[in-house]
């Protein structure tokens, strides 16, 4: 029988081998969607026979994931962290490398009460989960794109996690002169022209939540020269960037304390850390 659920999931895997790294667990959540069930529902009914009408709902889906469009995007939810996050294209799907970014904060910072900023929250992925693990925190979370903002709040409001406030800006611009004692940003990092932009799935990203002027490096640079108007004495900033952008990044934190980067998941540099030092009296620098 070609029209078993094992069959239509088998076809899809053949289908989508040369488009994705996963195609067999891609099948499986594109099946999973189009039929309304779980992974164990698939594997007890495999050899169910499966209508024409969700039949052919599912070949359109697997022809935009053959196309390159993010798994995220199709079945709009992806996993972060310990959490079901929901995505639309007017957010980047978060990564499992930015994990790396929440799980240094959480080392470094214990349960009692902080004031924290996330600049660029896109789906509210680094907010959410440290609200998820710190309840006693206060979370600021800003984006300069009124889309990406509302798809953070409704995944905070879904998730329950009520201690983020949203606010609409570019960087700095959302929060007027509060400060915080710890800012944690995965900003657009990615150099225009880069040849990983040339990847089917980057094409769908929001452009503007990937690149950034001057290498890569404008919107990093932007945020550690703010930060110093923004953290308190003390206060821990903890960037994201591009796997060789560690030395670049270390360079605009020569004035600040226990500068520090971490790798991802993969070995690569990704991301850094620095505690702002208090004013000298000769000047910022
Ligand atoms: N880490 C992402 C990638 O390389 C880029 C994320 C970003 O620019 N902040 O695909």
């Amino acid at each position: 029988m070609t029209n078993t659920v094992d069959a239509l999931r088998r076809a899809a895997r053949t289908r989508l081998a040369e488009h994705s790294d996963s195609p067999d667990l891609d099948a499986q959540r594109l099946l999973e969607q189009v039929l309304g069930v779980d992974h164990s529902w698939l594997v007890v009914h495999a050899h169910d026979i499966v209508d024409d009408a969700p039949r052919r709902r599912f070949d359109a889906l697997v022809a935009r994931r053959a196309a390159g469009e993010p798994l995220a995007y199709i079945t709009g939810t992806v996993g972060f962290w310990t959490l079901d996050l929901g995505v639309t294209p007017d957010v980047l799907v978060p990564r499992p490398d930015t994990e790396t970014l929440v799980e240094a904060v959480l080392d470094a910072h214990d349960s009692a009460p902080h004031q924290l900023l996330d600049l660029g929250t896109g789906s509210g992925a680094i907010a959410l989960a440290l609200a998820s693990e710190r309840p006693a925190w206060s979370i600021t979370a800003t984006d300069a794109s009124a889309g990406a903002l509302a798809c953070a709040q409704d995944n905070a409001t879904r998730l329950g996690l009520n201690q983020i406030e949203f606010a609409l800006g570019r960087w700095y611009e959302a929060i007027g002169d509060k400060r915080f004692d710890i800012i944690v940003s995965n900003p657009p990092y990615i150099a225009p022209g880069d040849r990983h932009l040339a990847a089917a799935e980057l094409k769908h990203e929001p452009h503007a939540a990937l690149v950034a002027p001057a290498n890569g490096l404008a919107d990093l640079q932007r945020i550690v020269a703010g930060a110093r108007d923004h953290l308190d004495v003390g206060g821990a900033l903890y960037l994201e960037h591009g796997a060789d952008q560690g030395a670049a990044v270390r360079a605009m934190l020569t004035t600040w304390s226990a500068v520090k980067t971490t790798p991802d998941l993969g070995g690569n540099e990704r991301i850094t850390c620095a505690r702002l030092k208090p004013h000298s009296p000769a000047g910022r620098s």
